[in-house]
């Protein structure tokens, strides 16, 4: 293990929750309100030791075959671990083992085949519900509209401790765009809470990553998922 990267991620780590602060301060929330989220996709097991040494106990991963060796690899450290992409039904098994926390949840097919496999291992997991706010056919989640009857099935599975919303802006960094997907997710997600069932909590938006998170915060986030903002740019032929 390497100390200066250690200081290295400590250094950025620092720097992220100044400017996640001063997001906070331009409309009068709290720091405390928004959880960050470290996104490991990509980054060497050994980088993730030096993040556990900076403080970092959580992470976020978008491909499960990934995380679940990651996990084995790190078994030794206290950490949880978050599945924030798309997940095929017959991977369920894997996150149910693993997963503190599942954000990209948008099918109840995907939903019956997590709760069989927590029940199985004796275990829950906190989920949010994957959103396409943007409309563009490349992303996943449930189209706005159909969010309220799809949440109204969730408490059939008794596992899947549903906490909120996710979602993904357009990519163009800049835009106001940007800034309407996350206000379209709060805007639901308040719409959402007159109708969701009580066992059903709403409290959390994760929006935002190292590109646009402060937009995000001053939209009303409450989780931001940030890789590159922490551990470095990601190689650009590398899986994203
Ligand atoms: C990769 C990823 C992120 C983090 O992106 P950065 O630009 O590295 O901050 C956030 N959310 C999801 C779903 C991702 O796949």
């Amino acid at each position: 293990m390497n100390s200066t990267n250690t200081f290295l991620i400590r250094r950025s780590f620092d720097d992220v929750r100044r400017r996640i602060a001063e997001a906070c301060a331009r409309v009068g929330r709290a720091p405390g309100e928004v959880r960050l989220l470290p996104v490991s996709k990509t980054v060497a097991t050994e980088r993730l030791r030096e993040a556990f040494a900076a403080g970092l106990t959580e992470f976020g991963e978008n491909k499960i075959q990934e995380a679940h060796t990651k996990a084995e690899q790190l078994a030794d450290l206290p950490l949880s671990w978050s599945i924030i992409g798309h997940l095929q039904t017959n991977k369920a098994k894997y996150a149910a083992r693993i997963a503190r926390e599942f954000q990209a949840l948008d099918s109840l097919r995907l939903a019956a085949a997590l709760e069989r496999r927590l029940q199985i291992e004796g275990r829950g997991l906190d989920v949010l519900v994957q959103v396409n706010t943007s409309g563009e056919a490349s992303k996943f989640g449930l189209a706005p509209d159909s969010v309220a009857a799809f949440m109204r099935e969730l408490p059939a599975f008794s596992a899947l401790r549903v906490r909120g919303l996710m979602t993904l802006a357009v990519f163009e960094p800049g835009t106001l765009r940007v800034r309407a997907c996350f206000s379209a997710l709060r805007i639901l997600r308040d719409q959402l809470r007159d109708t969701a069932p009580p066992t059903v909590a709403l409290d959390e938006l994760s929006m935002g990553m190292s590109g646009d998170f402060e937009i995000a915060i001053e939209e009303g986030a409450t989780v931001v998922r940030l890789g590159q903002a922490l551990f470095g740019p990601r190689p650009l032929s590398g899986p994203v």
